[in-house]
């Protein structure tokens, strides 16, 4: 019985080793291709470990506005806070965004956006959700009660299909187990796109855009967006979920655009 099992098991390695070669079969089932060099990947995220180690990730950034700060040992301390938020106290208590806003991570945002590609976005909350995941671990970031996505205005959800900022709350709540309000925040009014305005412009746009719908008496929010660009919109919120009884509100999104753009 013992020579038959071990003759069995030999002759079914070799068939397997014939169609997968040096690979576990575990391996060859897992098999992807990187999303963005299209090279053979063997773990779990489709991205190969030389495109993810060139990914813009934000290392050293501003801990209430997440702007990117030039790479320096001091900077990376958690604390560290930019000359404009030490002027301009933010109503948020903190901000993250795990990448700059640079190539290729604005593309990929771009395409998840308006092209539909929502497995690009997967890709790139997956990793903001192991960044933030490990940064919570070593207390440099506060878990949130629940995440708040920014909403879409009815119009522009129904011709997009779908609220980025929902998509990456429901990756970021699976791996960090936190709950996720959808009706916490109305928007009443449909803006323009507000990349080609000013600071100022936006302001205007947003002043009466959005509704908190209900009290949250004592919870800490953590606002979900896919990019912070100026922070208009995150200041507004944030004072607006603070005016309806917010403990604390924190933002994260996937990118932050640097200083210069
Ligand atoms: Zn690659
Ligand atoms: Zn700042």
């Amino acid at each position: 019985m013992i020579n038959k099992a071990r003759k069995l098991s030999t002759n079914f390695r070799q068939m397997v080793n014939r169609f997968f070669p040096k690979r576990s079969i575990k391996e060859a089932i897992s098999q992807k291709h990187c999303y963005l060099c299209g090279a053979t990947v063997y773990q779990s995220k489709p991205i190969c470990e030389g495109c993810l180690h060139d990914l813009p990730f934000n290392h050293a950034s501003c801990a209430r506005c997440a702007i990117p700060l030039p790479l320096t040992t001091e900077n990376t301390d958690s604390k560290k806070i930019c000359g404009e938020c030490i002027k301009s106290s933010p109503s948020n208590t903190q901000c993250f965004s795990a990448f700059c806003y640079t190539f290729p991570v604005n593309v990929l945002i771009s395409e998840f956006k308006y092209n539909n590609k929502r497995h690009l976005g997967k890709l790139l909350s997956t990793i903001t959700a192991e960044t933030i995941s490990d940064k919570i671990k070593n207390r440099q970031l506060i878990k949130p009660d629940k995440l708040v996505p920014v909403p879409l205005h009815i119009d522009k959800l129904y011709s997009r299909g779908f609220n980025q900022a929902g998509d990456i709350c429901k990756d970021l709540s699976r791996a960090l187990g936190i709950p996720i309000d959808n009706s916490c925040i109305a928007r009443t009014l449909n803006n323009p796109a507000q990349a080609s305005l000013t600071k100022k412009q936006r302001q205007q746009n947003l002043a009466n855009a959005f509704v908190i719908r209900k009290n949250i008496e004592g919870e800490v929010v953590a606002l979900i967006d896919d990019v912070v660009t100026t922070g208009v919109t995150a200041e507004l919120l944030s004072k607006q979920l603070l005016g309806a009884g917010a403990k604390e509100v924190v933002v994260w999104s996937l990118a932050r655009t640097p200083l210069n753009q």
